[in-house]
């Protein structure tokens, strides 16, 4: 399953991350994912809400377990075959929007891409 994938790697970048801020600030561990935010790319394919679910479901038992994960739209970097000019789409409508040509080369925008992490600490105050 392509989601899976997409979201494995999301994962484990965000644990590997707050591993990494745990070991460089003793004194102010990161004990729960609450949020990571990322980028999804415009070719990617796949639906939110599959992504939502799988996260979920790889997220049981780790440190993102619970944590929301907040989906936003890549802008695709792509260059215009006809005109020559490079522009960002920032929806699926494959038109250049210098010349109106459709020979269009899309540059990546099959990815998830971690953007921010929001975590707890353990010297919040507990409530
Ligand atoms: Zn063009």
């Amino acid at each position: 399953m392509h989601e899976a994938t997409l979201v494995q790697g999301i994962l484990s970048t965000s644990l590997a991350a707050v591993e990494r801020h745990n070991v460089d600030n003793p004194g102010n561990q990161a004990v729960k994912i609450q949020e990571i935010e990322c980028e999804l790319g415009l070719l990617a394919c796949v639906e939110p809400q599959t992504l939502t679910g799988c996260f979920e479901l790889f997220a049981e038992g780790t440190l993102a377990e619970g944590a929301a994960l907040t989906l936003r739209t890549a802008r695709l970097d792509c260059d215009c075959s006809v005109c020559g000019k490079a522009f960002k789409l920032a929806q699926r409508h494959f038109v250049c929007p210098h010349c109106g040509g459709d020979e269009i080369h899309f540059n990546g925008g099959h990815g998830l891409t971690l953007i921010a992490l929001r975590v707890e600490s353990e010297e919040q105050d507990h409530a």
